[in-house]
């Protein structure tokens, strides 16, 4: 029998607050006045990992060969992965503003949880038996 699986993107939410920007010892992020995107500083950067502690979905993480923090930067206003989303015809990812009351916060949760919520939406009880 074939298990379905779950595979979801892991984005930066940009949090209101941004935990992971305050948490930072070293200077190496600030926020896009224009986009609101978290930029990281590669050359401030150690690599020390408080910021992935700090996101409430652990959503930064290292790069592997180069040692900075990878955290999603909007593509300065133009989203590509929202663009090959929807030139393959997936249309799961879409660009919207964001309204000013909104919390996005809330956006920002560890995969599991995104796919466990997403496994039972898919396939109901059943789905909890795949995450
Ligand atoms: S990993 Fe880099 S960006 Fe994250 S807290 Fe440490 S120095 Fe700052
Ligand atoms: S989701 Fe994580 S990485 Fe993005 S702004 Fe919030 S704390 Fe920072
Ligand atoms: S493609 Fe650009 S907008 Fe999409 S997750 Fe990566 S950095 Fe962020």
């Amino acid at each position: 029998m074939l298990t379905p699986t779950i595979e979801f993107p892991h984005f930066c939410a940009q949090c209101e607050d941004y935990p992971c920007v305050e948490s930072c010892s070293f200077d190496a992020l600030s926020v896009s006045d224009e986009t609101g995107a978290v930029i990281v500083d590669k050359e401030q950067c150690t690599a020390c990992g408080q910021c992935i502690q700090a996101c409430p979905g652990r959503i930064p993480h290292i790069h592997p060969t180069e040692k900075y923090a990878v955290i999603c930067d909007l593509c300065g206003g133009d989203p590509q992965c929202a663009k090959v989303c929807e030139e393959g015809r997936w249309n799961v990812l879409w660009v919207v503003p964001k309204p000013p009351s909104s919390s996005y916060k809330l956006y920002a949760r560890r995969p599991k949880e995104i796919t466990e919520d997403l496994a039972k939406n898919l396939y109901g009880e059943y789905g909890k038996e795949l995450v």
